[in-house]
């Protein structure tokens, strides 16, 4: 996953970029960029940290002109380093051009051997850099045309934003995988993974960008364009789950409404199923599963109270002790507070269980806090196929729920009861009419996988 913003138009744009990237921050932590143009020079700067740490007023003023992207990176696809690091920015026989990236590609082997096989060399493992390579190979003369020759090529996952030193263009798959949307500000376009970023810097609210839909801005004239063949679009639900930010509205939808109605749906499962649960509170595993476990109390009518307090000062440098193991990260996080726990019967609200070692863990802290009972809800489906197209679920094998079953899952975490969301469930607490894309749950992929090996 990843985060992407652009904005174009404006005079401080470089700064209007780095707060839209604070404001996606949490779409990926390992590395952040900036690149702008004052229509005749690119300036960059891509670094391996957290948006705060790499800029600063001195580094944001070098980067000049009235446009500007950047990128928030969590990899899914290439190791954590520099050289992965985005937006990249690429010197070709069409001009300079830069690509910031969130989603997958699922052909990527496919098209780095056939690029190897004509003389590419790469500079990163990422799918980004390969679609510039097919944008500068491309016969087509025009740019315009050379990127839809270069994405008729592709297949998978891509919300992008392009820029060359005059022009910005704003990309969606046709699957409309990723999200993307459209802002105004002061007369200047934006563009944002969520609006949570439009939100933060005063911009309107225009539209999404729509699935298969190229968005050129140009000092001339804004021009939409739809060159590929129409898909049925499938937004990735988990983007709802889990991805967002609570304040964000993807694919339309409001992210906390969302969430809330998935753990209403939880507690309706809950009334008709299992009755006899006499809960004294019901709360959720900070920060994510907020908004589902105020959805189960208010339809449950059992009280909301927070068994967890969260410490959010952990910055990427943390040191951690010697004696550390992975669980120390999630330990560090999240703190029981004893006098919430103790002697309490408690539903406790995840949004999703992935590995099992954060619901094993917090279960394990709320038993030892005194917990008389733990019933663990969690609002998503069983995850037990692979995401590939941007999700961190790269392989089944490192799922639990590819392995064990509820009961068994149940057992492992140490719970007294456990209840997932049914695939059912989950699409009732959202707007019908959209098909969502629901492949981890459910194994039902929308996307052909040619070259996929899980
Ligand atoms: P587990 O500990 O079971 O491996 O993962 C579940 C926890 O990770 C949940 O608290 C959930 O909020 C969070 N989570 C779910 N999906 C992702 C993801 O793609 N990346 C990260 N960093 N956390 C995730
Ligand atoms: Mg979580």
């Amino acid at each position: 996953m990843c985060g992407i913003f652009g904005i174009y138009g404006h005079k401080n744009a470089a700064e209007l970029s780095y707060l839209g990237l604070f404001a996606l921050q949490h779409r990926g932590q390992e590395s952040a960029g900036i690149v702008s143009s004052d229509g005749l020079n690119i300036y960059d700067r891509v670094r391996m940290g957290l948006v705060s740490e790499i800029f600063n007023g001195k580094k944001l003023a070098k980067l000049k002109g009235h446009m500007s992207s950047g990128h928030v990176r969590y990899s899914t696809k290439g190791g954590s380093s520099l050289k992965n690091a985005q937006p990249f920015v690429l010197k070709t026989g069409k001009g300079m051009i830069t690509i910031a990236h969130n989603g997958n590609l699922i052909n990527t082997d496919d098209i780095s051997k056939k690029l190897e096989n004509n003389g590419a060399i790469f500079q990163s493992e990422t799918d980004s850099e390969r679609i510039v390579h097919l944008i500068a190979r491309s016969k087509e003369r025009d740019l315009t045309d050379s990127i839809v020759d270069a994405l008729k090529q592709v297949e998978g996952s891509y919300s992008l934003i392009i820029t060359t030193k005059k022009d910005m263009y704003a990309i969606r798959d046709p699957y409309g995988i990723r999200p993307l949307s459209l802002g105004n500000v002061d007369g200047a376009y934006a563009i944002a993974s969520e609006t949570s970023a439009l939100d933060l810097i005063g911009a309107n609210y225009i539209r999404d960008i729509e699935p298969g839909e190229i968005l050129k801005i140009s000092e001339k004239c804004v021009k939409s364009i739809k060159p590929f063949e129409a898909k049925e679009p499938h937004p990735c639900i988990f983007e709802l789950i889990y991805f967002a930010r609570p304040d964000s509205y993807v694919f339309g939808v409001s992210v906390s409404e969302a969430r809330k109605n998935m753990g209403q749906e939880l507690a309706k499962y809950d009334k008709e199923n299992n009755k006899n649960i006499n809960a004294d509170f019901v709360g959720p595993v900070p920060d994510s599963g907020m908004y589902g476990a105020i959805g189960y109390s208010k339809e449950s009518s059992i009280e909301f109270d927070l068994p967890f307090t969260r410490n959010h000062y952990i910055g990427r440098t943390f040191i951690k002790p010697q004696q550390s193991t992975r669980d120390f990260s999630v330990k560090i996080k999240l703190s029981p507070v004893k006098e919430v726990i103790k002697g309490k019967r408690i539903v406790l609200v995840e949004d999703s269980i992935v590995r099992g070692t954060t619901s094993k863990d917090k279960i394990k802290n709320l038993r030892e806090k005194g917990a008389k009972e733990v019933h663990m809800r969690v609002y998503s489906p069983l995850l037990k196929y692979p995401c590939f197209y941007g999700l961190d679920i790269p392989t089944k094998m490192e799922l639990i729920a590819h392995h064990y079953g509820v009961d068994e899952i149940c057992k492992i975490i140490n719970a007294d009861s456990l209840v997932y969301q049914s695939i059912e469930g989950l699409l009732n607490s959202v707007p019908q009419g959209t098909k969502y894309c629901h492949a981890c749950m459910s194994g039902e992929y929308p996307i052909l996988r040619s070259d996929v090996k899980d």
